[in-house]
């Protein structure tokens, strides 16, 4: 059995609130209980939301948690050939189709139907790109459209049959490929997107235990599609509850009075941070 290898996964678009500390400390000590290792990996790709001075900011807090992580961090902005590479093979199999759609197209074809696919998170692509000739594809990209890439979800299940993953807390979870049904796998502006990235590069760093919030649950559905038309391993899952605030709230950046950086210029002290996740 190789050894345990875990990441944490922060977006560098704001500083590190006591949700991320948690997210950060189930990863860690899972790795360091197992001997293994524990990776950090900044989510980038999202060059309009990314500001510079988080991605010091986020490790300067790790640090003072006492997280250390094991080797540099690998930032997703530096792998944009890797994420395209996987988007060719996806491609060739069959599985990636151009999506020429704007956001108000989707509402109104929607709007029209009468029973949209839904999923977890309200209404799913309903498909319209993936029934287009061959022929209205290649007119489009020679008029010089600029696609989306999705994912083909009833052919990617068609060609991997029926798969299944296993979370520690939730048990083996067979895969649902109508759940999030024809996700994104390249968007227009930054040529990839969360689901291919996490995967592509989950896969170079031999992550074997995948820890995150248990709000992208409905992802790793769609993820070990991915990893198995790619021909990559398949890691484990541990789906940790989220932090809230007092009323039930999932904290986000609003949550200021929560970050680390103004527990600690409260006085807190990382032991007393750490306790309080625990
Ligand atoms: N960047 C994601 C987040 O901050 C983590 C995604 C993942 O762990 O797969 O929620």
């Amino acid at each position: 059995m190789p050894a345990t290898v875990t990441r944490f996964a922060p977006s560098p678009t704001g500083r590190l609130h006591l949700g991320h500390a948690y997210a950060a400390k189930v990863a860690h000590d899972q790795a360091r209980r197992d001997s293994g290792r524990f990776l950090l990996r900044f989510e980038d790709i999202d060059h309009t939301r990314v500001k510079s001075e988080f991605y010091e900011a986020i490790e300067e807090d790790l640090r003072w948690l006492g997280f250390e992580w094991d080797g540099p961090a690998l930032r997703q902005s530096e792998r944009t050939a890797a994420y395209s590479a996987a988007l060719e093979d996806l491609r060739r199999l069959g599985v990636a189709y151009p999506c020429f759609c704007t956001r108000r197209e989707i509402e109104e074809e929607v709007a029209r139907m009468v029973s949209a696919p839904h999923g977890p998170e309200g209404a799913l692509y309903p498909g319209t790109c993936r029934r287009l000739s061959e022929n209205e594809r290649n007119t489009r990209l020679a008029a010089g459209q600029q696609p989306a890439w999705r994912l083909d979800a009833p052919k990617a299940a068609a060609i991997t049959g029926e798969l299944s993953f296993t979370d520690s807390r939730h048990g083996r979870i067979a895969v649902n490929p109508g759940l999030l049904g024809d996700v994104v796998l390249a968007r227009k502006d930054i040529g990839t997107s969360y689901h291919l990235a996490v995967v592509v590069d989950d896969a170079f760093q031999q992550v074997t235990l995948v820890t995150r919030g248990e709000d992208l649950l409905p992802s790793t559905h769609v993820h070990r599609i991915l990893q198995a038309l790619l021909r990559f391993p398949e890691p484990l899952y541990l789906h940790h509850e989220l932090v809230t605030d007092e009323k039930g709230v999932r904290l986000a950046k609003r949550h200021d009075a929560l970050s680390i950086r103004s527990l600690r210029e409260a006085g807190a002290s990382p032991a007393d941070v750490v306790a309080r996740l625990a």
